[in-house]
């Protein structure tokens, strides 16, 4: 059987373009890969990434259009590709469709092999091969379907209880959609005739509702019939802090800094559409499973003005002030700063294995500590170069804080790297787990 054994990434003249050249057999087959206006990287047809590196791990997984699967990168390939792409891990190989053929070395004109998949217990599973990484919505003959109400028909609520939250409680159920059907998490108001309530689930919903990104839980929709429910796709590995608790010898820090690269991402998106999450923390992002998080619970999130960078809340409320800014306290002010800031706590909960932030301090306390300028400690576990991005997270001034943009940059540069030494040596058991799975 040929096999793909060279393959090249180098970027194009046209700006954001990359040519990638796979060899099989005796042929060299070209593919382009382009940006779209959102960023995403893809081969024509392909499945769209927010990243090179995205793309390029899924075409070693799958085909996905190339002759063949990616297999091995030509020695020469990893500067041009890093030069295009500095964050990328050493052995970049990407690419789409057959653009076109050339350089033909064959005369026999063989038929290549159908293009396999890789076997999924040998490679840990990647968040595109999950069934939530794209919408639901994204197949078009559902989109015609596609209402913020959901009839209750096509509803299955079990009583299995996935967890409760101030609302009530979130049942496991299925979702009869026209060609499929999918699991979903079901936020079900408890027995409350307080109108505040419904409003203020209506309000989480029509947030949610706006929002479609892998590292976001989408709402499906509302329900309106026995109890006002919010049917959301279905996240059930549980919250990150309660998935690391005790895991410390099982979760290498590289699973820990790839699930927070993929927050930041989702934040990042949150950050470039104008919304403000105000209640980032470890037990708002659930788990799809060990290598894919998604943040959830947009209970307190807004939606800024086109022109407004952040938003004044009229008073206070039931906050949770550990996770929040001096500013949000002291002025009522959420920005996308603001939940950085959330996010280094939230990151600080993640690299302590699930410890609850500023153990015995009580909210008010926090903030007196932050102005005298202390910070949390390093946790054991954690990286000087992650202890480093939570410290910047957590400075007072939210104009001198970084955004998310710069915040995923340095995630993913950090994650990559780790992922680069553990391709030089595959010994290294921790790190050796981001590649290896
Ligand atoms: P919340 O009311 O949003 O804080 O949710 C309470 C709990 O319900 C969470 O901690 C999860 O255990 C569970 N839960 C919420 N949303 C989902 C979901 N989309 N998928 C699975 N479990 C969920």
């Amino acid at each position: 059987m040929m096999e793909p054994f060279l393959s090249r990434l180098r970027p194009r003249k046209e700006q954001g373009t990359y040519a990638l050249s796979l060899v099989y057999g005796k042929t060299v087959y070209h593919y382009l890969i382009s940006q779209d206006k959102a960023g995403k990287f893809c081969i024509p047809e392909g499945t769209k990434f927010d990243t090179l590196w995205q793309l390029v791990e899924y075409l070693k997984l799958k085909a996905d259009g190339l002759i063949y699967r990616l297999k091995e990168a030509c020695p020469n390939s990893s500067a041009s590709a890093e030069a295009a792409a500095p964050t990328l891990p050493a052995h970049p190989s990407t690419f789409t469709q057959p653009q076109r053929r050339v350089d033909t070395l064959n005369s026999d004109g063989y038929t290549p092999e159908p293009a396999r998949v890789a076997s999924p217990d040998k490679q840990r599973p990647m968040p595109m091969d999950t069934s939530v990484y794209e919408s639901p919505y994204s197949d078009p003959e559902e989109l015609k379907d596609k209402k913020l109400f959901l009839k209750r028909e096509n509803l299955l609520v079990a009583d299995i209880e996935l967890g409760c939250g101030n609302f009530g409680s979130v049942r496991q159920g299925v979702y009869r959609m026209r060609k499929k059907q999918i699991d979903v998490a079901i936020k079900v108001l408890k027995h409350s005739t307080e109108k505040a309530d419904k409003d203020e689930m209506m309000r989480e919903a029509q947030i949610m509702h706006q929002l479609d990104n892998p590292y976001i839980v989408r709402l499906i929709g509302v329900c309106q019939a026995e109890a006002l429910m919010l049917v959301m796709e279905m996240a059930s590995g549980g919250p990150l802090h309660k998935f690391l608790v005790g895991k410390k010898e099982e979760i290498p820090v590289s699973n820990v800094a790839e699930l927070l690269h993929q927050v930041a991402m989702g934040m990042k998106y949150l950050e470039e559409k104008n919304f403000v999450h105000r209640d980032l923390a470890a037990r708002n992002v659930l788990l799809v499973n060990r290598h894919y998080a998604k943040i959830s619970d947009f209970g307190l999130s807004k939606a800024l003005g086109a022109d407004d960078s952040y938003y004044t809340a009229r008073s206070a409320g039931k906050w949770p002030l550990k996770w929040y800014a001096p500013e949000c306290i002291n002025f009522r002010k959420f920005s996308s700063r603001s939940d950085v800031w959330s996010y280094g706590v939230t990151m600080w909960e993640a690299f302590s294995y699930g410890q609850k932030p500023y153990k015995k301090m009580k909210g008010p306390e926090v903030l007196d500590f932050i102005k005298q300028g202390k910070r949390m400690e390093c946790p054991p576990e954690c990286p000087p170069e992650m202890y480093s991005l939570m410290s910047d997270c957590w400075t007072y001034k939210w104009e001198d804080r970084p955004d998310f943009q710069t915040v995923e940059q340095r995630m993913r540069n950090y994650y990559y790297s780790l992922a680069s030494r553990a391709e030089g040596s595959p010994q290294c058991g921790q790190v050796a787990e981001v590649a290896c799975g």
